[in-house]
């Protein structure tokens, strides 16, 4: 209950945070190189209106942004993808953490996946499952990150969503169906059709941020019906509740399906696959609307840190709370070189981490000091008073390697968001 005492303890600004979880995403963007990550990234932060000044900037169209992003990357010194990028989105925060989801197995790897709680999967409406998207998933599943895929590039010659559905469930084994169906192909490519809500979407505008919906086109209401049965199929074999309602033929209202869809995507059971064409601004603003409604929220998501076992032997692994009140537990996963020195992201798991704050570095037993802690954006940066559990900052000054945890310095018990026997972090 926002801002008021409740029976649980909460304070009313504990309580006001605990609320204000429930509205963030901390997900990452992965794909095969070439099938629109950067794109796709650019327009989420266009939409989300970090970049919003680029077109007035430049006057063009969106198609082509890519090169004005770039020019004014460069012109402005903004970045469009640091290693977490915060942004907002109607009521909710996101913070977008760089994945390097094609290279294998490394260490950096892992921390990523590690700090995100969901993913948006991109494949390319054309190409497909490719190598990398092989490499992407089988991360994804080792590190049990709940995820969507967009199918892009719909506007592309060749261009067939249900191949690469197909793909997807042979390929990689996945069980997944799309959530829409498209509204044309190729250069015919104007929106979707929303499953759910039965609603046709049209991007229009030059930047396709006009959202037109409409009664879904009388040719296409077949395939509709027949895509939606496909889709409660799909989700019937992996929930009870959609499962009995299908044999019964009971009525699945359009509720029982978000939260179907909701409830096994994060159980990793399901992937629900949305489409459009980021670069056409087709299908952008619908997927940032599945990431709110289908990817978890931090309170939702299960982490452990590992402490030294009570026997002295091994190690023991440790639920942490998602809960600004407990004991601090944070993670530096990515160091940045900035001209004006060390950036440091950190993702907040327990308690949380306020300007002045001494902590304790758990690999050298080091105090460390915070003298500034911010929130990166594509274009500055804004000073926080305080991070809380489940979020993610940069910290200024503070002498440490990727892959340190931080806690307090009286905690009782060593602790460590990565195995206590992993040799000497990498220094990046
Ligand atoms: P990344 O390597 O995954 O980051 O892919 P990029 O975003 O750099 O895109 C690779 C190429 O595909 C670029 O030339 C983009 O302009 C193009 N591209 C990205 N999205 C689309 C799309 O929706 N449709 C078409 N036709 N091209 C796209």
């Amino acid at each position: 209950i926002e801002g008021s005492d409740s029976s649980n303890g909460y304070s009313s600004e504990s309580a006001a945070f605990q609320n204000r979880l429930k509205y963030l995403r901390n997900f990452g963007i992965s794909a095969h190189i070439d099938s629109g990550k950067t794109t796709l990234t650019e327009r989420v932060l266009f939409y989300t209106g970090r970049i919003k000044s680029i077109h007035e900037v430049k006057g063009k169209d969106g198609v082509g942004a890519k090169m004005d992003f770039m020019e004014l990357e460069r012109e402005k010194g903004i970045t469009i993808q640091s290693a977490a990028t915060h942004t907002k989105w109607n009521n909710f925060g996101f913070n977008l953490i760089d994945t390097p989801g094609h290279v294998d197995f490394t260490i950096e790897v892992e921390r990523a996946l590690k700090v995100l709680d969901g993913a948006v999967m991109v494949l390319c409406g054309v190409s497909g499952v490719q190598s990398q998207s092989i490499t992407v998933d089988r991360q994804m599943k080792r590190y049990d990150v709940p995820r969507l895929t967009f199918i892009n590039k719909l506007d592309r010659r060749g261009a067939n969503p249900w191949r690469i559905i197909e793909q997807i469930r042979t390929k990689l084994r996945n069980n997944c169906a799309a959530t829409q169906i498209p509204i044309g192909l190729e250069d015919d490519h104007e929106g979707v059709v929303d499953l759910i809500t039965r609603e046709a979407i049209y991007f229009e505008g030059a930047h396709g941020h006009i959202l037109r919906t409409a009664e879904c086109p009388p040719e296409l209401v077949d395939q509709m019906e027949s895509k939606r049965i496909e889709l409660i199929e799909k989700l019937a074999d992996v929930d009870d509740y959609i499962g009995d309602k299908y044999l019964e033929e009971a009525r699945i209202s359009e509720k029982d399906l978000y939260e179907a869809i909701r409830k096994t995507t994060i159980a990793r059971t399901f992937t629900p696959v949305l489409l459009g064409s980021a670069l056409k601004n087709k299908g952008v603003q619908p997927l940032l609307d599945g990431v709110c409604a289908y990817l978890p929220s931090p309170t939702e998501a299960q982490n452990y840190a590992i402490k030294p076992a009570a026997d002295g032997i091994g190690e023991e692994k440790l639920l942490v709370k998602t809960d600004d009140r407990e004991p601090t537990i944070a993670l530096a996963f990515k160091l940045e070189d900035k001209k004006f020195g060390q950036l440091t992201y950190v993702r907040v798991y327990q308690g949380s981490i306020s300007k002045g704050d001494v902590l304790l570095n758990t690999r050298n037993d080091k105090k460390i000091k915070i003298p500034r802690l911010v929130r990166t954006n594509a274009e500055d940066m804004e000073d926080l008073k305080k991070a809380g559990a489940g979020e993610i900052c940069a910290l200024f000054g503070v002498d440490c390697a990727s892959g340190d945890t931080f806690t307090n310095p009286n905690q009782a018990s060593k602790l460590s968001m990565e195995s206590l026997h992993v040799p000497e972090p990498v220094i990046s």
